[in-house]
């Protein structure tokens, strides 16, 4: 695997690929990988003839006071992991790559981005549009992987990848849980073992509007309704958000319909963590 670090190598590689006529598929991540980042670069592979990932952990989308220092960072480990999935070549730049001095531009999907997680992290969608409008640029890949654990990111870079034309295909890929339900996610390192216990009442929650779903209940008031006593009646949790809304406008929705996203935010402890379903 080719590690590059250089945006003007990066383009080279990839200008190369595509007058060779190799499709390239593209996974970006933050690093700290874990299998959810690697589901991605399997479905890339599955789907692609080159597959390409980043490991950038973007200033832009951290507001001060996060986590961005904290950040947990596993270069080396992710390297090895990238590698025997078979990636062809890892972007890592540095900040200074990305952004250098004088760097003014920003994207800024307005509506959408201000939604869910876009309301409580002020900002947070536009670091994330921006960043990856450049990555997009600066690869060109055919197809790009998401997770859909990141549900409201995939809403805001469906309607980037519409409003500003990228040629390309945007892959929602299935949330990856370990095997008691936790959704995985670079974060779940920051928590202890109690706090891990705790998490797992996210899940719960999203299970408990499921199976109401299933027994007929489709008013969101009362399907959040018993979610929110179930987060609420938790320990060591505190909500963000609890929400049925629009899977791609993020607006809410009145009834829980085929399709919908269900999606929760909470702090444990310090740590803040997401998930969400799709109604069936
Ligand atoms: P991150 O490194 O957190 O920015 O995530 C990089 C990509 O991996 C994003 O598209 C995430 O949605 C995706 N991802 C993170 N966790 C999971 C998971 N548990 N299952 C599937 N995809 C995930």
């Amino acid at each position: 695997m080719k590690i590059v670090k250089s945006v003007a190598e990066m383009q080279g590689i990839c200008r190369e690929l595509r007058t060779r006529g190799v499709s390239i598929g593209f996974a970006p991540t933050m690093g700290a990988l874990h299998r959810g980042h690697l589901s991605l670069v399997q479905r890339a592979r599955s789907e692609c003839q080159t597959v390409i990932a980043s490991i950038f952990v973007n200033p832009l989308q951290f507001a001060p006071g996060e986590d961005f220092a904290q950040y947990p960072r596993t270069f080396d480990e992710d390297c090895r992991q990238l590698e025997a999935e078979g990636v062809a070549v890892l972007f890592a730049p540095e900040a200074k790559e990305m952004y250098p001095s004088g760097a003014v531009t920003t994207i800024t999907v307005s509506g959408i981005g201000d939604r869910l997680d876009g309301a409580s992290r002020p900002g947070h969608f536009t670091g994330v549009a921006t960043v990856v409008a450049k990555l997009f640029h600066i690869i060109a890949p055919h197809r790009a992987y998401f997770g859909q654990k990141d549900a409201a990111q995939i809403a805001v870079l469906r309607q980037m990848v519409q409003d500003l034309n990228f040629d390309l295909e945007l892959v929602s890929c299935p949330i990856v849980r370990d095997a008691d339900g936790l959704a995985l996610s670079s974060r779940n390192r920051y928590l202890s073992f109690p706090e891990r216990e705790q998490a797992l009442v996210l899940h719960r929650a999203l299970t408990e509007i499921e199976q109401s779903i299933a027994h007929g209940e489709r008013r969101s008031s009362a399907l959040l309704q018993i979610g929110r006593i179930t987060l609420e009646t938790a320990t060591g949790i505190k909500v963000d958000y609890l929400a049925i809304v629009d899977a791609r406008s993020l607006l809410p929705e009145a009834s829980a319909e085929r399709g919908a996203l269900v999606a929760v935010a909470a702090y444990v402890g310090r740590t803040r963590l997401i998930d969400n379903l799709l109604v069936a």
